[in-house]
C-alpha cells in the first residue's frame, strides 16, 4: 500500500481473539467472519443476527424465491436440477468428488486464482483447518466432509492480502450468507460460490459423542453420511462399512449434541450459492445438483463430460412420516435395535424417494428447529424464521 492509500474502513477493525465470546453468543456457528477484520460488518452479515436470505437471493440470483412454486419454496431459486455422479469417483471424497473436481478444474483453467476450502488438522482427521488453496493438490487435500463447525471465512483477510481478484469459495449455508453480505467489500472482480447443503452440524466434542454412542469402532471412522436409505453409513480405516438405522439412534443421548446454531438454521439447501452439490434429492449412490444461476451453470459445464447424469424424480408422500416424527423426536423416543431395523426396511421400501426424500428431511428439520427457536428464543421467532420456512412448518401440527 502506498502512503497515499487509506485502508478500507473494515481493515481498521480488529478480529476477535480465539475463544472469546462472539456477537451471536450461543447461536454462533463459528463461520469465521469474526476471526477477521470483516467483523466490522457482523451485525448485518451474521446469519444468526440478521436473517436476510430473500434480499441476498435477489443480489446473487436476480430474484428471490417464488413461495407459490413448490420447488422454489423447498429448494430455493434455481434454473436446473439433476442427479449426477462422477464416472470416475475421487477416492476418499465424501460422495463422488464433484465438488473437488469443479474446484480443481477452475484452478487448472485459470478461472480463479484461489479456492477457500477446509482441510483437516495434522492431529485430527475431522479437525477443520480452513485454507486458501492455490493448487489442485491443496483442493484435493480438502476433500471429504469435516462434520463439525468450521471457520471457513477465517481466511478472508488472507484473500484480501494476497491481492487475488478471482476467487471460488466452497462452504455451507451460514458461511455463505455472511460471505454474500460482505462480498461487495472484498474488492474482487469475480466470486464463484460452490455450496453444499448442511444440517445437524456439531462441535468437535459433539461429534465425538455421536461417534461413541453410534459406531461400533468410533476411533477408526474415516467418513460417515446419513443416506437416502434411512441409515447412517460409516466407513472405517480398513475399508469396512457399518450401517445403523436412523430409527435406532440413541436419541435420548444425542438430543443435546447439535450446535444451537444448527438447531436454529433454516438454510439447509444453501440458498445463496451459485451451485449446490448434495445428495438428498437424488437416488441412492447419486449426488444432487441445484444450479441457481448462470455462474453455477458455468461451473457445472466445466466437468459435464466427467459426469453421468439423470433427471430428478420424486416418489411417495412424506407428510405422515414427518408428522409422526415430531412428537417422537420431542420426547426423545429410543426404540430397540431390532424394531429400528424392521422399520428401516419397511420405510426404505414404501417411504419417500428422490425429491420427496429431500422434502421429508427439510420438513423434519424445519419443524424441529422452529420449535427450538420458539422455546429458546421466542423474541427472535418472527424475524429469524424466513417466510419460506414458516410456510413449510405451517403444514404440520406442532406441540407447544
Ligand atoms: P468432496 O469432493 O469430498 O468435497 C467436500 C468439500 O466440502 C471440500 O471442498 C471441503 O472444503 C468442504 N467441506 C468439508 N467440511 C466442511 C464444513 N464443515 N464446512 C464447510 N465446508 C466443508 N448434503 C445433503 O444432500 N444433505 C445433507 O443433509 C447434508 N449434510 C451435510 C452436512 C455437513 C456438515 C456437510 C459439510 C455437508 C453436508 N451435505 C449434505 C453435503 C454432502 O455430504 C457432500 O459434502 C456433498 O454432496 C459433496 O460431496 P463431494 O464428494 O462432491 O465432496
Ligand atoms: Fe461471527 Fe459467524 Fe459467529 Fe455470526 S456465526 S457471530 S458472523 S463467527
Amino acid at each position: 500500500m502506498t502512503s497515499l492509500q487509506q485502508p478500507r474502513s473494515h481493515q481498521k477493525a480488529k478480529a476477535l481473539k480465539p475463544g472469546s465470546r462472539r456477537p451471536a453468543k450461543a447461536l454462533c456457528s463459528e463461520c469465521g467472519l469474526c476471526d477477521t477484520y470483516y467483523i466490522h460488518y457482523v451485525k448485518e452479515a451474521c446469519a444468526f443476527l440478521n436473517e436476510q436470505i430473500a434480499n441476498l437471493e435477489e443480489q446473487a440470483h436476480g430474484r428471490s424465491r417464488n413461495l407459490d412454486n413448490s420447488d422454489d419454496l423447498y429448494f430455493g431459486v434455481h434454473q436446473d436440477m439433476m442427479a449426477a455422479r462422477k464416472k470416475e469417483p475421487i477416492p476418499g471424497a465424501q460422495w463422488t468428488g464433484i465438488v473437488s473436481t469443479i474446484a480443481c478444474e477452475m484452478l487448472n483453467q485459470g478461472i480463479v486464482e484461489g479456492v477457500v476450502c477446509v482441510q483437516n488438522t495434522k492431529e485430527d482427521r475431522f479437525g477443520p483447518m480452513p485454507v486458501l488453496a492455490r493448487t489442485p493438490e491443496e483442493v484435493l487435500a480438502a476433500r471429504v466432509n469435516k462434520p463439525t463447525l468450521s471457520p471457513n471465512l477465517s481466511v478472508l483477510e488472507e484473500v484480501e492480502r494476497s491481492g487475488m481478484k478471482k476467487l471460488l469459495v466452497i462452504g455451507v449455508g451460514c458461511q455463505i450468507q455472511a460471505l454474500r453480505a460482505v462480498e461487495k467489500q472484498m474488492g474482487l472482480e469475480k466470486l464463484y460460490v460452490l455450496g453444499t447443503p448442511c444440517v445437524d452440524n456439531v462441535t468437535r466434542a459433539g461429534l465425538q459423542k455421536f461417534l461413541e454412542t453410534t459406531s461400533r469402532s468410533p476411533e477408526t471412522v474415516v467418513h460417515y453420511e446419513f443416506m437416502q436409505d434411512f441409515r447412517v453409513h460409516f466407513k472405517h480405516e480398513d475399508g469396512s462399512t457399518e450401517t445403523v438405522p436412523f430409527f435406532g439412534l440413541k436419541t435420548n443421548q444425542l438430543k443435546d449434541i447439535f450446535a444451537p446454531s444448527c438447531l436454529s438454521c433454516f438454510d439447509y439447501v444453501n440458498s445463496l450459492a451459485d451451485l449446490v452439490v448434495g445428495y438428498m434429492g437424488a437416488p441412492f449412490g447419486w449426488q444432487w445438483i441445484v444450479v441457481r444461476n448462470d455462474r453455477g451453470q458455468e461451473m457445472l459445464d466445466l466437468i459435464q463430460d466427467q459426469l453421468d447424469t439423470q433427471p430428478v424424480s420424486s416418489k411417495g408422500d412424506r407428510h405422515q412420516a414427518v408428522q409422526q416424527s415430531i412428537p417422537a423426536y420431542d420426547k426423545a423416543v429410543t426404540i430397540p435395535m431390532w424394531a429400528a431395523k424392521m422399520m428401516g426396511v419397511v420405510i426404505e421400501r414404501i417411504g419417500p424417494k428422490g425429491l420427496e426424500y429431500a422434502r421429508f428431511s427439510i420438513d423434519s428439520h424445519y419443524t424441529r428447529n422452529y420449535l427450538y427457536v420458539k422455546r429458546n428464543y421466542p423474541e427472535k421467532l418472527d424475524n429469524h424464521v424466513p417466510d419460506f420456512a414458516k410456510r413449510i412448518v405451517a403444514q404440520y401440527k406442532l406441540p407447544d
